[in-house]
Parts: structure tokens; C-alpha cells; sequence
């Protein structure tokens, strides 16, 4: 997107109108500042802008915000502001107002931690690292910063995640030279889960609900109506991935795969379920009163209530809706999430399984795309499995995010051959200086 903006710069075009989808993603602040130049630069030689943004910065700079809301979903989709920022900030009804305002910011509900513990990653040299050693206190929130392509991720996805991952067995009689050494209370390395942007499953029958294991649970329940029972239809009957009670002209999908032969291919509703993914027997089931299409179609909010009486449903419904994803649907198919909202839900799996061992838990840019209300619920969360002892290591710029850390540690001083090396490491005030 950055490289299409700057073709555009060498160009003397006016009366022309872009559009930028969130541009500020992942930018360091001194990048986010040449970004805006740009933009001012353009808009000066008589063009219009449109950029779909959260970032509060560029939202005070605007000529012009336009909000929608108020929340998300169906409760989203009303104008809910349009004018200055500086009116914005004053706005009764804006939810981003206060923000702007300063009057609602971002804070840690937890205390801010002391480490128990470091784990010591030593001399890193890929890629553009310049034979750095670098300590991770435990139990806290860690943030790495720094431009783009300082280092970043491969400090802390290639080279941390990895020596976390491969580390050799306990006692095993090669004595390698180990990379990463551990320091303090702990008597074992913790475990490690990286929680990214990814896709979550490539299976076509992916859902929240079958993502976050409940519905399994959810095929139990209407097995046990007195009408499956009469009928003699077991939990598998259910299933959306085997023959039984699914629509078989879709195989459960609800859409049907329709090839263009030279075009990319486009999905059309089944004609014989109308999108429902069941067969008529099976859509004939209804548990307090509704039958599986309804109940796939139902928002992880209302959800959470329609099965308040079945804890092992309830539950992880209202971890999903803690971490601010309410809004999605059980039977949502997975390919339809954003990069953020699979990476939130792979932090909702996690956070509701019931043990866990101590933990380190490693987040590209958690902020992406997340407007301020939603990074409080997510700050929430981080304060809870710190509460719990687990630690948690971010990749981020965010200058909010990095206030609220235990932590910084800030590679540089540029992109490319000429950064990978450690620019600052300590507590937020001592990076700030
Ligand atoms: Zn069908």
C-alpha cells in the first residue's frame, strides 16, 4: 500500500480521490509522521483522500471524520458523527470523542509487574541482528518496538518463538550450546504460544463454534430433545462434515462452489437448503424452540444467554464476547474473519482452556485495526493472564500500548542493514529518555 502511495507521489495528478485502508498499520511513529506528509502533499495539489483509520493521531489531523456505529454488527451501521475532529472530541454520542478528548484512555487494570524471572536469548545474528543478546523479563508485558524492518519479528517470531519451541530435550546427553538461558524463580522453561494474524484452519467447515470446540457440545444437546430421540438421531446425525442430517447437495456449507471456468470461482447459495446447510428432518429438531440453522446463525452474545444453563457452552462464549468479538456468529465461516479478529479468537481458545501451564504468550501488533474501545477489552484480557503468572511478549508501536508496559524493548535505529541492534531496553520511563 505504501509503495502504491509513493508511485503516486512523483505523479502532478489532481481532482483524483484514494483511499487507504488503515496506512498507519504497523508504522513506527516517525514513519506514521512521513506517511501524513504524504497525504497532506497529495490532498495540496487538489486532491481528495478517504482513509479508513483508528489510529487517533491522523483522526485529530483530519479536515473531516466520519464515524459509524455505535458498535459492531447489527448493532453497528448508524452515522453516528460527521464533521471536525475538534467538535468530535466535544460529540455526546461519539464513542471515539473521549479518546480524542484524552478523557478516556487506555489504562491496565492490573498493577504494573515486577519480573519473576528472565529468559536470556544470546547472541542473535539473523538476518540483520548484530549479534545481539537480549533478556525477556517473565511474567510481564513486554513490547518490542522499532521502524519497520528493524528486526523485529525476527528477534521475537523466528529467533525467541523457535529456541522456545526446539529446545533440546532435558538430559539429553549432547550438551549443545544452548542460545537461550533462564534466570530467576522458575525451575523449567515455560511453554510457548504464538497467538498471530494468520488464517485459522483451511478446512472449509470452519466456524467460531467448531473452532472454539463447542459444537460438539451444541450436537449433544439436540440429540438429547425428545424428538431426536423418538427419531433415534445421535450427536453425529448433527454433523456438518459427514452424511446424516446436512444438506447433501451443499455438504453442509450452505453455498455451492460455482466454477467460471477462466474467472475465479464465486459461491452461490444452495438452492436446495437456501443457505440453512441442513435437510429438512434434521432443521425439523428444535431445542427451546430453535433448530441448528437459527442457532448458527445466532451472534456469540445472544449465544452466550441461550445456553446460560450449559456452562460447558456457556463458557467459552463468554470468553469470546470478553475479548470483544460478540458480534460473530457461531456459524461464521472462518475465511470470513479478519487478520485481527483470528488472531483475538485464537486468544479466546486459549484463554478458556481450564489449566495451563506458565506461559509465554508472543503477539504481532495486537493493535491493528482495533479501535480504542475494543484495545481496552483486549488490555483486560492481558491483565488477566498476567494475573494468572503467564507473560506476554507484543510486537508493537502503538505509543498507548507501549505507556502500559512493563517493559520495552526497542530495536533500531533504522530498517534494514542498518538496524538489529538494541537502541533501548527498560521500564517506559526509561525508554522515553
Ligand atoms: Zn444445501
Amino acid at each position: 500500500q505504501r509503495l502504491r502511495l509513493g508511485a503516486q507521489l512523483g505523479r502532478d495528478l489532481t481532482g483524483i480521490l484514494y483511499i487507504l485502508d488503515e496506512p498507519t498499520i504497523g508504522l513506527h511513529p516517525r514513519e506514521q509522521e512521513a506517511l501524513w506528509q504524504n497525504l497532506v502533499h497529495l490532498r495540496d495539489q487538489g486532491n481528495t483522500i478517504i482513509v479508513v483509520e483508528h489510529d487517533l493521531d491522523i483522526i485529530r489531523k483530519a479536515d473531516h471524520v466520519i464515524e459509524l456505529g455505535p458498535g459492531a454488527a447489527d448493532e453497528g451501521g448508524y452515522l453516528v458523527f460527521s464533521g471536525t475532529a475538534e467538535d468530535m472530541a466535544k460529540d455526546r454520542d461519539s464513542i471515539t470523542g473521549p479518546h480524542l478528548q484524552g478523557s478516556r484512555r487506555l489504562k491496565r487494570h492490573g498493577h504494573k509487574r515486577r519480573s519473576h524471572g528472565q529468559i536470556i536469548l544470546r547472541h542473535v545474528k539473523k538476518n540483520n541482528l548484530k549479534d545481539i543478546t537480549v533478556a525477556f523479563p517473565l511474567g510481564c508485558l513486554v513490547c518490542v518496538a522499532g521502524v519497520s524492518g528493524s528486526g523485529k519479528s525476527t528477534l521475537v517470531t523466528d529467533e525467541l518463538y523457535h529456541a522456545l519451541r526446539c529446545r533440546p530435550e532435558e538430559g539429553s546427553s549432547k550438551k549443545k550450546k544452548t542460545k537461550l538461558v533462564l534466570k530467576g524463580g522458575l525451575s523449567a522453561m515455560p511453554e510457548v504460544i504464538l497467538v498471530d494474524q494468520a488464517p485459522l484452519v483451511k478446512a472449509r467447515s470452519s466456524m467460531p463454534a467448531t473452532y472454539m470446540g463447542i459444537f460438539t457440545r451444541i450436537r449433544a444437546v439436540f440429540s438429547r430433545t425428545p424428538e431426536a430421540r423418538s427419531r433415534g438421531y445421535k450427536a453425529g446425525y448433527f454433523s456438518l462434515t459427514r452424511k446424516g442430517g446436512r444438506c447433501e447437495r451443499c455438504r453442509g456449507q450452505g453455498s455451492i462452489d460455482l466454477d467460471l471456468q477462466y474467472l475465479p470461482p464465486i459461491k452461490i447459495t444452495c438452492d436446495l437448503c437456501g443457505g440453512m446447510r441442513y435437510n429438512r428432518e434434521a432443521l425439523g429438531i428444535r431445542y427451546k424452540g430453535l433448530n441448528m440453522a437459527e442457532v448458527l446463525d445466532m451472534t456469540v452474545k445472544d449465544a452466550a444467554g441461550f445456553f446460560a444453563r450449559i456452562p460447558r457452552i456457556r463458557r467459552p462464549l463468554e470468553v469470546i464476547e470478553r475479548i470483544g468479538l460478540g458480534y460473530l456468529k457461531l456459524g461464521q465461516p472462518a475465511c470470513t474473519l479478519s487478520g485481527g479478529e483470528a488472531q483475538r479468537l485464537k486468544l479466546a481458545r486459549e484463554l478458556a482452556k481450564q489449566t495451563r501451564d506458565s506461559t509465554i504468550y508472543i503477539m504481532d501488533e495486537p493493535s491493528r485495526g482495533l479501535h480504542p474501545r475494543d484495545m481496552e477489552k483486549f488490555i483486560l484480557v492481558l491483565d488477566e493472564l498476567l494475573e494468572q503468572g503467564h507473560s506476554i511478549i507484543l510486537i508493537e508501536n502503538q505509543p498507548e500500548i507501549l505507556d502500559l508496559a512493563d517493559w520495552i524493548i526497542e530495536l533500531g535505529p533504522k530498517g534494514g542493514p542498518e538496524g538489529g541492534a538494541i537502541v533501548a531496553e527498560g521500564p517506559p520511563d526509561t525508554a522515553k529518555k
